[in-house]
């Protein structure tokens, strides 16, 4: 399979990926910033609020486009439904914007989207994988390795070239065909405007530059293709060059694939198939050191250029003492992404030490983590936020209606009040209301029918008697 046929592949898989998010954060279209001063906007891009975290991700977000972050890790830790999440999505969707003015054109699509991937801190506890290798599969999925092609378009020897002008409302037109003994018609400038040179002057074996935007010609002369002037000329020119038979279009294409893609077709005998069954299983270090030396030496002949990407580890609290002292030390690997974790938890225990520490991650990886915090809303900022996600859920909901879910939201959580638009939409539309528009009593009703977590820890609480406890034992009151 071709590398064009590798990206396709990648983006499918990143298509597939945030459709698992799509319903929670499918409003959030980026970090909400300015796009010159960084400086977030009140509500932007789905984003409310939480501005001191925001201006950070931005700060952040500028740093991972000009590379100077790679192995380092920011740590988003805040109380649960404070948007961690939210703002890593925001950042991964702004990092792969099309109208990114930092972004190249190149060859084939999707290859400027920095690789980011998005990971639960449990999944990398699976019975298929070590942890160790889950992790650094992970890790490698968000190194992107730009691969610069050098096509040569065709060979043979040249027999003709050939400009047809034309001139259509008072304009020159024309098309330049080039013809050899393998293939006819080889390059084509379209229905450009084509100045400056006449089919008389050019012969086979001549060297000429074309200028695709003004259509204009150069002719440079059959030696000048064996000079060092010739093998400086940026791609951005596009060359046909001729010399002694040989015809070659000096165009770079680029292909971004991840490290891990290259691993995954280097260790399987299925090859690139095994891409599609995610059937990777354990790769060998031995296969990613050969690896890690081609794609260095690629690097060192300007074949290829190493993107650093983003790891997103939500939860990371649930990570263990080994998958730290594995990242710390991937951190400093030369082919190290950022790594962006999120927690909600307070002092809580380090998984597989008895010992505490802030937000359950060992002081060593805390100390060289970036950390953003992030805070519970204000009301009106969990109104609009509210009012975002009715919109985008595509449901009416009056003043009065918002307002109780706003309140409610304050008072359990706004993860909670989200939960009930679409449920309060279900039995509005049930009850036949006014518009399937949402009001004040299909919120009560919701309200009532669904626990949130306060009440949901106050029932089992007071019919403790009636659960299953640790040992197994069900103490039913009547039994007593
Ligand atoms: P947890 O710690 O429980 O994982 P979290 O901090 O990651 O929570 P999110 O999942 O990001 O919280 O937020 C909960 C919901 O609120 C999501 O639907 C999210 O998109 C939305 N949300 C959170 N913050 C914002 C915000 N600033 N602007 C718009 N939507 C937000």
């Amino acid at each position: 399979m071709s590398i064009q046929t590798l990206d396709q592949t990648q983006q499918q898989q990143q298509q597939l990926h945030s459709l698992s998010l799509i319903a929670a954060h499918s409003h959030i279209t980026g970090l909400g910033l300015d796009p010159v001063t960084l400086q977030p906007k009140e509500s932007s891009q789905g984003m409310v609020g939480q501005l001191k975290a925001r201006r950070a991700m931005g700060v952040v977000y500028k740093m991972i486009k000009m590379g100077k972050i790679a192995g380092r890790c920011v740590l988003l830790a805040g109380p649960p439904s404070s948007g961690k999440t939210a703002l890593a999505r925001g950042l991964a969707q702004n990092l792969s914007s099309n109208d990114d003015d930092d972004k190249e054109q190149t060859g084939s699509s999707g290859s400027n989207t920095v690789p980011f991937t998005a990971i639960a801190g449990s999944e990398i506890f699976s019975l298929e994988l070590s942890k160790t290798e889950a992790l650094t599969q992970a890790f490698r999925k968000s190194i992107g390795i730009k691969i610069k092609e050098e096509t040569e378009l065709i060979s043979g020897e040249v027999v003709e070239i050939q400009i047809d002008r034309s001139i259509t409302g008072g304009q020159k037109q024309g098309k330049l065909t080039i013809k050899t003994t393998d293939m006819e018609t080889i390059y084509e400038l379209g229905n450009k405007m084509i100045d400056g040179l006449t089919k008389e002057k050019v012969v086979a074996g001549d060297v000429i530059t074309i200028d695709k935007a003004s259509g204009k010609i150069t002719k440079l002369g059959r030696s000048f293709a064996r000079s060092r002037d010739y093998d400086a000329m940026g791609a951005d020119t596009k060359f046909v060059a001729c010399p002694e038979g040989e015809l070659q279009k000096r165009d770079t294409v680029v292909h971004t694939v991840s490290l891990h893609d290259i691993d995954v077709i280097n260790s399987r005998t299925q090859g690139v198939l095994a891409l599609f069954t995610g059937d990777t299983g354990e790769i060998s270090s031995e296969v990613r050191d050969q690896i890690n030396a081609k794609v260095a030496e690629w690097k060192e002949e300007g074949k290829a250029e190493i993107v650093p990407g983003v790891l997103f580890i939500d939860e990371v609290h649930m990570l263990d003492i080994e998958c730290f002292s594995f990242i710390n030390r991937a951190l400093e690997d030369e082919f190290s992404p950022i790594v962006i974790m999120a927690t909600n938890r307070g002092i809580s225990q380090t998984r597989g030490t008895s010992y505490k520490s802030p937000h359950g991650l060992p002081l060593d990886l805390l100390d060289r983590s970036i950390i953003v915090t992030t805070t519970i809303y204000k009301e009106d900022e969990i109104n609009t936020i509210l009012k975002i996600r009715a919109q985008e859920e595509e449901v009416e909901i009056n003043d009065a209606a918002l307002a109780l879910l706003t309140q409610i939201g304050s008072e359990t959580s706004l993860r909670y009040a989200s939960n009930l638009i679409s449920v309060s939409n279900q039995i509005a539309l049930k009850r036949k209301s006014n518009n399937n528009i949402i009001e004040v009593h299909d919120i009560k009703r919701a309200y009532l029918l669904f626990l949130d977590s306060k009440r949901s820890v106050e029932f089992v609480t007071q019919n403790e008697s009636q659960y299953i406890d640790d040992n197994g034992k069900v103490e039913i009151s009547s039994q007593k």
